[in-house]
């Protein structure tokens, strides 16, 4: 972006509410089934097919509401959306118009050291489209599958606040935690649960009045976002520079390309003839359930970053790490909890660097506490004895991949491999007399002052025990021997 103009950008967000099923009707929204066999008369808009609203969607939506601070509605209604196009099987798509459950919202984001707070227009509730695919194996042509056609989304509208493709992408991202952190959302962009619309036109700096915006449609990567916005803002810029103008227009991110390419001009909004749709009454929730939804709001991200520096003395960056998911925070705090009867105050700092360098390397996130030898408390157990002093931490790395391959428990892999650390000093004495006999040279350093080699002594020792030895213990005995022999 050059001096002269500033870019303005709005995004519509469209996130499917976790339901086990659609919004008008009982299919289920399970993802990666075979195409069209999650689909019936209602979301295939079959004549005479009547829509039955779905009331986890309903309260998914307003607790989505509330977790963004919008204003909830107890009455909303659901109107038609008129438009032609393939994907769409009653030519209309149920959404809102007049009257969202979502009114207003803010949400605070922050990105590289600033922050700023930026304005939710509103956040619907609609319907999903179908997906088209084109050429299905050696079939050409463009085939519809209509397994997603109904799926509830919520889509979030914010006001025209973002200024750069940067403030963009950390929305997107804060829209996201958010979202997955109240349970309403699961935040997986590559199964299309989690997209967005990015609206991006330019104005010279100091004018007020908005420029005329293209709309980026369905991107699904915070990388595509980000690239498409910086390709748009230019694009616009160039056009602006060279005294032509910029076409209101949709345009979809070509990643191969590189580039947002032109897909159709924009209807503007009044050509979706929107009216209320006759075979729906308003939605209406009880102002009681709102409070007591509101009352269980889950803890956010950022309230248990702040809990894990507060009281858990973890870092920035550990407290960031162990939040990136919901089931990351759950399965932290599930093995502290576990430990927490015989905690030490550096517990959890342990279980964050556990959590951090071995588990999240190596077990999916789906996969944390559903696969036995990596569940919670599975590796609770396994912590449990290096806390114990059984192990050191070294031999639990061990121990846990050997875990993961044999499906044994920490404790039969110890016993069975004789890992336990040896901290009896009879057992230690042998290894570390042979160690300083095989090294005169470091021996007589050690005494002439230079204690710094006790670490070599040690690793030694370690070697030969094949790291057995509990470390404290051959630290305290080299030392007195080292002094005895002198
Ligand atoms: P629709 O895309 O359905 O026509 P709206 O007119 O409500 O819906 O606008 C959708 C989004 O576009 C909002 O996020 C809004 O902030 C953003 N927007 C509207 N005008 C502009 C503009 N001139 N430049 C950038 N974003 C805009
Ligand atoms: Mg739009
Ligand atoms: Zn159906």
């Amino acid at each position: 972006m050059s001096g002269r103009f500033e870019a303005v950008i709005g995004l519509e967000v469209h996130a499917q509410l976790r339901t086990r099923t659609k919004l008008f009707c009982g299919c289920p929204t399970s993802y990666g089934a075979p195409p069209n066999t999650q689909v019936c008369p209602v979301c295939l808009g079959l004549p005479g097919a009547l829509p039955v609203p779905n009331r986890v969607a309903v309260e998914l939506a307003a607790r989505a509401g509330i977790a963004l601070s919008c204003e909830v509605r107890p009455s909303s209604r659901l109107a038609r959306k008129n438009y032609f196009y393939p994907d769409l099987p009653k030519g209309y798509q149920i959404s809102q118009f007049e009257g969202p459950i979502n009114g207003r919202g803010e949400v605070t984001v922050s990105w590289d050291g600033q922050s700023k707070n930026i304005r939710i227009t509103r956040a619907h509730l609609e319907e999903d489209a179908a997906k088209s695919v084109h050429g299905v194996g050696t079939a050409p042509g463009t085939h519809v599958d209509f397994n997603r056609a109904g799926v509830p989304l919520l889509e979030i509208v914010s006001e025209p606040d973002l200024r750069s493709a940067e403030e963009a992408e950390a929305y997107l991202k804060k829209i996201r935690e958010i979202l997955m952190f109240a349970g309403v959302n699961d935040g997986n962009l590559e199964e299309g649960s989690f997209r967005c619309d990015a609206n991006v036109s330019i104005r010279p700096i100091g004018q007020s009045e908005l420029g005329t915006r293209t709309e980026l449609k369905n991107i699904n990567s915070f990388r595509f976002v980000r690239q498409a916005i910086e390709y748009e803002i230019a694009r616009q810029e160039t056009l602006v520079s060279s005294g032509q103008t910029v076409i209101q227009q949709t345009r979809s991110w070509d990643a191969a390309r590189n580039q947002t390419v032109a897909l159709r001009s924009k209807e503007d909004a009044h050509d979706y003839r929107y009216f209320p749709d006759p075979d729906l009454p308003p939605l209406e929730i009880e102002p009681e359930s709102i409070a007591a939804w509101r009352a269980e709001t889950p803890e956010s991200a950022d309230a248990m970053r702040a809990r894990f520096v507060d009281q858990l003395n973890l870092t920035d960056y550990d407290a960031t790490v162990l939040t990136s998911h919901p089931e990351v925070a759950r399965y932290f705090e599930s093995i502290v909890s576990r430990l927490a009867a015989q905690s030490a105050p550096e517990t959890a700092k342990k279980v964050a660097n556990f959590v951090q360098s071995e588990v999240l390397g190596h077990v999916a996130l789906d996969g944390l506490d559903a696969t036995f030898p990596s569940s919670s408390e599975r590796v609770a157990e396994l912590l449990a004895l290096v806390q114990d002093g059984t192990i050191n931490n070294k031999i639990a790395k061990q121990v846990f991949a050997e875990m993961r391959a044999s499906q044994k428990t920490a404790r039969q892999i110890v016993e069975e491999q004789n890992l336990a650390q040896v901290t009896d000093v009879a057992a230690i004495e042998g290894e570390v007399r042979k160690v300083l006999d095989a090294h005169p040279q470091q021996v007589q350093q050690y005494r002439s002052g230079k204690t710094a080699v006790l670490g070599f002594f040690v690793g030694q020792v370690m070697k030969a025990t094949r790291g057995a030895a509990n470390p404290k213990a051959v630290n305290e005995l080299l030392r007195a021997m080292l002094q005895e022999q002198s």
